[in-house]
Order: structure tokens, then sequence, then C-alpha cells
């Protein structure tokens, strides 16, 4: 068995809710590893959880931490009994397979029963290791490497290297989110980050067969998909058909206005659905300027929608920024591949970049809207729910 010490990071900051949100991060934890059950152990401290792996699961399971949101850092520990002879022999043995370079021995002692004190014991490993070994000097401002000690009531952990996490707070404990999920780049990064801040996110996407091909219904399945392992282990996606009522947008009179109708429409549906699933806010993936409906006063025309919050987690996002968290993520290969999307079909000329809310509201007028949207609501959205990564369900919502 080997042993990975969890760490919380930011959770330690927050007071009341601390019980609260370690409880939502070791439940997600168990979840994400469901499957590995059988070889993973957990033991679960004040600061840190502690999972004891077999050997043989250890990079999966490590590969699956890095990637829950709330865990700041982890570490492949050894922990020994809190002896000094064995801590001074375990150190000893680890610095024997360090690089030729310099090191130093950094001590915690959480466990202040224990009866040396720390930096004590940091001269006493330092000094065997000194002794019993050539290839190594001591560098307590830039070492090569570090040999980590802390004292703890259950043992002594010992490790040299702390693997980076997403960092962020536990999926779940921000309530849950409607992402409306293109095939493009940004919404799919949206959905990110709002699951970094604690968001449990569902999907919303909008299609229009015959226009939208099957191919491009699938690139969202698979955007969905491959943010699993941030997102809470089961999860709805929710695909709308919105052939008809792009039909009835055609006769807008302004056809300028047409895009921001649609994305208006959009908004009132997600509005309905989120409410009918408990969803506390709509998620987006727009960025301000990026495009004409995205300007400040597309944005308010579109806005104005809505009764829920619309979070907008890339609004001061660089084109360049986004893809780059795209690319660490793995959504931006899917993201690329040429299918077309609602938006990129009947686009006007010339669409409004600067919108008034009296004008499209005048454009509405001449549209069936209301019977249009329950219609929809009601007969065209399917709900499709995932677990653990896989399409287990298939229900009309
Ligand atoms: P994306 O890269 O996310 O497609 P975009 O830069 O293409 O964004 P727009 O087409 O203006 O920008 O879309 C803005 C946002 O509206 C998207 O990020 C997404 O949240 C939502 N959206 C657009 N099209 C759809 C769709 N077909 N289904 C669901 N949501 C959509
Ligand atoms: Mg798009």
């Amino acid at each position: 068995m080997k042993s990975i010490l969890v760490r919380y990071g930011e959770l330690t900051l927050k007071g009341n809710n601390r019980s609260v949100f370690i409880t939502k991060l070791i439940q997600n934890i168990k979840f994400k590893l469901k499957h590995l059950k059988d070889f993973v152990e957990y033991k679960k401290d004040y600061n840190s959880l502690t999972i004891k792996v077999n050997a043989e699961k250890l990079d999966e399971v490590t590969a699956i931490l890095t990637c829950v949101f709330g865990i700041y850092s982890i570490s492949i520990v050894e922990i020994a009994p809190k002896e000094t002879e064995t801590i001074l022999e375990k150190t000893l043995a680890i610095a024997q397979k360090l690089p030729t370079g310099t090191f130093k021995v950094e001590v915690e002692r959480k466990d202040k029963s224990f009866a040396i004190a720390s930096n004590d014991l940091k001269i006493q490993i330092a000094g065997n290791i000194l002794r019993n070994t050539e290839h190594l000097k001591v560098d307590v401002h830039k070492p090569l490497s570090k040999i980590n000690v802390v004292i703890k009531s259950d043992g002594v952990y010992i490790f040299t290297s702390r693997i980076n996490a997403v960092k962020g707070l536990p999926v779940g404990v921000s309530g849950k989110g409607l992402s409306l999920l293109s095939g493009g780049i940004d919404s799919p990064v949206a959905s990110y980050l709002a699951m970094k801040r604690g968001m449990q996110v569902d999907f919303l996407h909008f299609m229009t067969p015959p226009h939208t091909t099957p191919e491009a219904l699938n690139k969202v399945f698979e955007l969905a998909k491959t943010l699993e392992k941030y997102n809470q282990s089961s999860f709805a996606l929710y695909v709308c058909d919105f052939a008809m009522i792009l039909r009835e947008l055609m006769h807008i009179k302004d056809e300028s206005y047409r895009i921001t109708i649609m994305r208006r429409i959009f908004i009132r549906i997600a509005n309905q659905l989120a409410e009918k699933i408990k969803a506390k806010a709509l998620i987006t993936g727009e960025s301000l300027g990026q495009v004409a409906s995205q300007t400040i006063e597309s944005i308010n025309v579109i806005n104005v929608t809505s009764k829920l919050p619309i979070l907008r987690p890339l609004i001061t996002y660089d084109k360049e920024e986004i893809i780059t968290i795209a690319q660490k993520i793995n959504t931006y290969e899917t993201s690329v591949l040429p299918f077309d999307d609602v938006c990129s079909l009947y686009v006007p000329k010339n669409p409004v970049t600067k919108p008034k809310i009296a004008i499209a509201e005048i454009q509405e007028q001449d549209l069936l809207l209301s019977e249009l949207i329950d219609y929809t609501i009601n007969k065209s959205i399917k709900k499709y729910i995932f677990k653990e990564g896989e399409l287990v369900e298939k229900a009309e919502g």
C-alpha cells in the first residue's frame, strides 16, 4: 500500500462553512474513486485526508485527484512510526535515491507531544544524511530536492514532492448551475470555471436539425463527458430542438436583430428549465466585445430576459487565454472540430452591435413567442443522464 496526503487549501480559510465544505469534498473524492473502492482506504483529520492506495492503482488515483476541485495539492507519503531512529532511517533511504545536488530538510511538528523540537529533528536528519551519503549538499535557499517530515498524531509523514491539483472549491457547495453549452471553444471553458468555484453543472444545448448534424450533437456529448472529471459524477445534458423557433425567427422584420432575439429566447427557455431542475444560475461563454452579440449593449438586451443571474466567467478573457484553458482541460480538440452550430447558421449580414431593448420587444411582438416557448419546453427538450462518465439514461423531460 502507498499513501497519498490530500491537502484542502482554500477550505482552511472558510470559518463556519469549513466542515460542510470538507464533507462535500470527501464525498466528491469518494464518488470519483468509486470504481476503485476495493483498492483505497480513507483517513481524515482536521487539515487533510490520507488515502491509502494499492500501489498498482497509485498513478490512476493521483491523476483523478489532481482534477477534483477543492484539493490544493497532494503528496505521495511514507508514513513511519514516531520514533527518531525510524525517522532517520527512512529519510536516509529517501535521500539515497535523490539526484546529485543540493537538498533541504523541512520538519513540521503538528503533534506537539512529540519530544524533539522541529529544528533539532531537522538538524539530526540532515546530519545523518550528510554523514551517510556523498552526492548531497545542503542548500536552504534554493535546494534541488526537499525532504519534508510532518509529525502528526498518527505517525510521521515523509515526502519529497507536492503535486499541484486544480484548487477551487468542492463542486456542489455553490449549488447547481445550468450551462448553455454550444459546440464552441468558450462555453466548455466557462462551465469548467463555474465548477471551479463549487458549482455543480448541468448542460443545455440548442440544436436545429436538419441544419445541425448528429456530429454536431456528438461534439456536445463529448464536451460534457470530457468535463465530467471536474464536475459532479452524475449530471444531465438537456438537448433542446430549436428548429421550430428558428423558422419563426426568419419572420423578424429587422433581420439584424435575429441573433439578439434568438439569444433572448435561449435565455427564457434556460430560465424555465433552470427553475424545473432547481439550478440557481445560468452560465454562458460570453466574452465582452468578442463578437457583435457580445457588446455590452447586446449583453444588456439579452440579460433583461433572465430572472436568474447569468454567470459569464469569461467576460474579461481574451481568446488566447480561453484557448490556453481549453487545451489544458482537453476540450479544445473537440471544440475545433468543424460542425455547424445554431449560431453559425442564419447569421444576418449585419447583426446589430448596439441593440435596444425597446426595438427587440417590438420585433418579438410579431412572433408567437410564449406559445412557441411553452411548446418547446414541454415537447422539444430531451434529457440525457451521465453517471461516472457514461451515458446511462436517455429520458424525455
Ligand atoms: P462558444 O465558443 O461557447 O460557442 P462563441 O464565442 O461562439 O461561444 P456565441 O456564439 O456568441 O459565442 O455564443 C455565446 C454563448 O451562448 C456561448 O458561449 C454559449 O454559452 C451560448 N450558446 C451559443 N450557442 C448555443 C447553443 N447552440 N446551445 C447552447 N448554448 C449556446
Ligand atoms: Mg459558438
